[in-house]
């Protein structure tokens, strides 16, 4: 009891979340009222640049969750939450409506969208999906979802079937954190995905390990050589930029070029 006497008063000291500090059925009922009532929750965007830098080729919402109590709280800590409980679902449909809503606004960007595994291997994904869509009056076209090696690890087969469903009915594919998963580069000739996003951990050693520069530049051929688009996750230095531009990268993110932010900002200074 003094234990969680201690770790209660610990708590009201530190504004930020600590895994530790809170239980996560706490953190699930706050989700799932905000979910309930639509308040805290809200998609931020960060745009997906051209190699130079200079234009715009799409932008990626990312959730973001303002707690009553504890402030923000990052997807990092509360996705998790959500795919324990199942409300990964009915977030997960939000997230798809919004971003949907956004899209239309914006015909001529490309709109990703994550999708947790759990939500995409789901019986229904694929016709929830489409009524979303229809209902937002988008072309799938213009909807990119990106995934995770995840999702082929937990099942192959319904992975491949849908990942199929979905291309044929105009939606790309990206493979998002590129080279933190288990699968082997074998997974990559066998799912048709549209684009591979290199995850940041191998773009921050660009210039610093020798094998990363190796790395990075061997994914973008391997990328080109089964026709995938390739983007760069986390680019925050010119000279990343400039080791991404000689080894033939497509696509660029991360801070130099923008943060995340809430559209009313991020199109205040950006023609749409
Ligand atoms: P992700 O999809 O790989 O998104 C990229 C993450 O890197 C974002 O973190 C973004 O803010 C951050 N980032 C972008 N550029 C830079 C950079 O230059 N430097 C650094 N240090 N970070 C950068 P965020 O928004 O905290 O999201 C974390 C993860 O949470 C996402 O990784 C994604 O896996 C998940 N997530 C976010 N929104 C959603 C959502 O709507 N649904 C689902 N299922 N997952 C989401
Ligand atoms: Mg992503
Ligand atoms: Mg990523
Ligand atoms: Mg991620």
């Amino acid at each position: 009891a003094a234990k969680s006497e201690g770790r209660g008063r610990y708590q009201m000291y530190v504004p930020v979340l600590g895994e530790a500090l809170i239980k996560r059925q706490q953190l699930a009922e706050a989700l799932r009222l905000a979910l309930e009532t639509a308040q805290g929750l809200a998609l931020w965007y960060q745009p997906i640049m051209d190699i130079s830098g200079t234009k715009m080729r799409g932008i990626e919402a990312l959730l973001r969750w303002q707690h009553p109590t504890l402030g923000p709280v990052s997807p990092a800590d509360f996705i998790p939450v959500a795919e324990e409980t199942g409300l990964i679902i009915p977030l997960g449909d939000w997230v798809l409506q919004q971003a949907c809503g956004m899209a239309k606004n914006c015909p001529h960007l490309r709109m990703s969208v994550n999708v947790s595994p759990l939500q995409f291997l789901a019986g229904n994904f694929i016709e929830r999906l489409r009524e979303i869509v229809q209902q937002a009056g988008v072309d799938p076209k213009q909807i990119e979802l990106e995934i995770t090696e995840g999702v082929m690890l937990e099942d192959h087969q319904q992975a491949l079937r849908t990942i199929q469903t979905l291309r044929s009915a105009g939606f790309r594919i990206a493979l998002d954190d590129f080279g933190t998963g288990y699968s082997s580069l074998n997974y990559l000739t066998q799912f048709p995905v549209d684009t591979l996003k290199i995850d940041r951990s191998f773009i921050q050693l660009l210039g610093i390990q020798e094998q990363a520069d190796t790395i990075v530049s061997s994914v973008i051929k391997l990328g080109h050589s089964l026709g995938l688009s390739v983007t760069a996750e986390g680019v925050e230095t010119e000279q990343q930029r400039q080791a991404l531009s000689a080894a033939g990268c497509d696509k660029l993110q991360g801070f130099l070029l923008s943060r995340p932010q809430p559209a009313e900002v991020l199109f205040a200074g950006h023609a749409v």
